[in-house]
């Protein structure tokens, strides 16, 4: 029987592919962006409507030239227990320290209301993650930069092509960052991006991830995370097959939530300005135990959902543990349900009511 996984990487048409592949050919150039990654870039940076893009190897690099672009270097950056655990490795790796502030019950994200207690006089950035797409209090948060001069870095890992108030969700804080992993909504394989803005803004970047130097000029201490043009021809074939993916996305969406037992099972709650990219179908039961049945059945029919996000990132053996009792519940009892382009309506419904038979709800 076939292996239903919580994801499936979407492939593009061979033939638009391999048309890409032959320009690389022609021109000779592997990396060091050569023209699929400078045209990959122009056309993220207009798909989004933002004033500086650059696309990178993968979500966490991103997250790590964040840091050090907005010369967070050291002290203490404020963030979500709720979340994968590269958003609170790159604060490690830059050895900078987590502070774990915990998540509103209703959206999934940061608890805005429960920043400001968290701030001292060494707390130098905010990283919030629009968690499954779904927008941090963008505006509180802000407001709370302001007051205390902090950085405001998104780990918008999952929110391509979200667009709230009218605007791409990866246009808010200081910079923002999307990974584009072969598991996430838009994928070039491995990858990620950087949004930001202004000239210096631009120009640090543009540094930082290519070992802080142009010709041999070397103006600072950098890193490499150029990508290749074999990931640029993957990201422009994703690209105009996007608004398709997350059509088809939005369908099996919308099934699951007509068919699926609403009265036990909890959703993040979807905010009214948001045009969603229907990335992720969390759901919430009870309690754990609820959680590991739905699970137990669901595997035993070769459909395989992912607990996404446990263990909740305080609980870490490496982070200092403090107690943030709302990710921790809703960590334990969280599950991803299979959601890919290509999904079939009949597994949809299978997964529903194998969830109904669990909970006792058929
Ligand atoms: C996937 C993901 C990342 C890391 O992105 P990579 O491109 O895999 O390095 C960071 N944060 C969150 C929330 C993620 O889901």
């Amino acid at each position: 029987m076939k292996k239903i996984f919580v994801t499936r990487p979407y492939f593009p048409p061979k033939e638009d592919y391999k048309s890409y592949i032959d320009q690389i050919w022609d021109v000779q150039q592997l990396t060091n962006h050569g023209p699929l990654h400078n045209e990959l870039e122009k056309e993220i940076k207009s798909y989004l409507c933002v004033e500086n893009f650059h696309f990178v190897t993968n979500g966490t690099l991103a997250l790590q030239i964040a840091l050090r672009a907005l010369d967070v270097t050291s002290g203490e950056v404020i963030t979500t227990p709720f979340s994968y655990v590269a958003t609170v490795s790159s604060i490690l790796w830059e050895r900078c320290t987590p502070v774990f502030v915990d998540i509103n019950p209703k959206t999934f994200c940061i608890d805005v209301d429960k920043i400001e207690a968290a701030i001292t006089d060494n707390t130098k950035a905010i990283m919030g993650v629009h968690v499954f797409g779904y927008p941090c209090a963008v505006e509180g948060i802000e407001a709370l930069a302001k007051k205390y001069n902090l950085k405001v870095i998104y780990d918008g890992a999952h929110a391509f092509g979200c667009r709230y108030k009218e605007k791409s969700l990866l246009d808010y804080g200081d910079i923002a960052i999307s990974s584009f992993h072969a598991t996430k909504v838009f994928h070039t394989i491995e990858g990620g991006g950087m949004i930001s803005r202004g000239a210096e803004m631009k120009r640090k970047i543009g540094l930082l991830r290519s070992f802080g130097h142009i010709g041999d000029e070397h103006f600072e201490l950098g890193i490499n995370a150029k990508s290749s043009e074999m990931q640029a021809a993957m990201g422009l074939c994703n690209l105009k097959k996007f608004e398709e993916i997350v059509a088809a996305r939005r369908k099996i969406c919308e099934l699951y939530d007509e068919i699926l037992p609403m009265e036990k099972i909890q959703r993040p709650e979807m905010p009214e300005n948001l045009e969603y990219n229907y990335g992720y179908y969390p759901v919430a039961f009870k309690d754990e135990v609820a959680c590991l049945k739905v699970m137990d059945v669901l595997n035993q029919n070769n459909i395989f959902p992912r607990r996404y996000f446990y263990p909740s990132l305080n609980t870490l053996p490496y982070v200092e543990q403090v107690a943030c009792p709302i990710s921790d519940s809703l960590s334990k009892r969280i599950l991803c349900l299979p959601l890919y382009h290509d999904l079939e309506e009949e597994t949809v419904r299978q997964i529903a009511a194998l969830i109904s038979e669990a909970l006792g709800a058929a």
